[in-house]
């Protein structure tokens, strides 16, 4: 795994943020219960003095297991008190205490297993999602629904080819609400293809929304803007970044690249797409490339390999239409 010092920087402060939030709640909760249930400041202070016991009693040394025993009890029966009478004004018995987002580090990103001081996974799902984030920044964005998606748009009339675009993209549109419903994190690709302004971006943004709803890691890239971006680090030999880059966009829940052929073509632009579409195969982890190109364009542009596992990894969906921004305007 390579982050940036960044991305660790950033997945610290909201890790800090996330634990002082719930600290500085108890804090309230226990203040407001010390006003109202005066008694519960008592016990509190009495478990205080049992825990401070207990310490010395360890430093001690002599007769520590028996005089542990006993504050173990008098601390146990205090506690059950204390609950007792939380519920009895009506609170859960648990109000003083910090909620963490994640209880299984209290939000402090560290756990021991075996010996051994580890990231805890909801840390590293952390960093993923802020190395999303930071990648989504290049291309902001912006979500579309399946709500505001219109078959309006699409005529009813068949083309040359005796196919009705509204037919087709009826058909294209409950395909993609379905792949979003059904998303898992793994399985199948999808290639969009068709001229501009018929709703590629849109329904792949929509899926994207869907997914992120559902706490997947979606990301989305222009093809243009990203493989420029990796050419510079790589020829500026800024490897870190080249590295961090390429391992977001393989280790993302989905990956959208949209507009490719648009990019400028070069041997390390051919090399980089296609190993950042054979990384995630390997990984069953979904893509979904959108193109104005047409399957012949793509077998001019791009390596034998690449189209082939294009062809053999993805679902085609063929977009019909009329450019539906030039419909509007
Ligand atoms: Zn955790």
């Amino acid at each position: 795994m390579t982050y940036s010092k960044e991305i660790f920087n950033t997945a610290f402060q909201i890790m800090d943020s996330r634990r002082r939030e719930a600290e500085a709640t108890a804090q309230r909760h226990t203040n407001e219960i010390y006003d109202k249930i005066p008694e519960i400041e008592k016990i509190s202070r009495k478990l205080t003095a049992c825990s401070l016991g207990a310490a010395r009693a360890v430093l001690k040394g002599s007769n520590a297991k028996e005089e542990l025993e006993h504050l173990a009890g008098i601390s146990s029966d205090l506690q059950k008190r204390q609950a007792q009478l939380l519920l009895e004004a009506g609170y859960p018995a648990d109000y003083m205490e910090p909620v963490y987002t994640c209880a299984h580090c209290n939000d402090t990103a560290y756990i021991e297993r075996e010996g051994k001081t580890l990231y805890c996974d909801c840390f590293m799902k952390l960093l993923i999602e802020c190395s999303c984030d930071e990648i989504n920044k290049l291309s902001p964005l912006r979500l579309s629904t399946f709500d505001t998606f219109s078959l309006d748009y699409y005529p009813y009339d068949t083309n040359t080819e005796g196919v009705s675009p509204y037919t087709r993209m009826s058909r294209i549109f409950d395909y993609c609400k379905n792949y979003a419903k059904n998303f898992t994190g793994e399985g199948r690709s999808l290639f969009m293809q068709g001229a501009t302004g018929l709703g590629k971006t849109h329904l792949s943004l929509a899926i994207a929304n869907e997914v992120l709803n559902k706490g997947y890691y979606a990301v989305y890239v222009s093809a243009p803007t990203i493989l420029s971006r990796l050419e510079n680090s790589h020829f500026e030999y800024n490897s870190n970044e080249e590295e961090h880059l390429m391992q977001t966009l393989s280790d993302c829940d989905l990956l959208i690249i949209d507009d490719l052929g648009t990019e400028f073509q070069t041997p390390y632009s051919k090399t980089a797409i296609y190993n950042i579409f054979n990384n995630r195969i390997l990984k069953r982890k979904p893509v979904i490339i959108n193109t104005n190109l047409s399957i012949r364009e793509i077998q001019d542009t791009y390596s034998q390999r690449f189209v082939s596992r294009i062809i053999g990894e993805c679902d085609r969906l063929e977009f019909l239409g009329k450019d539906i921004r030039a419909q509007k305007a």
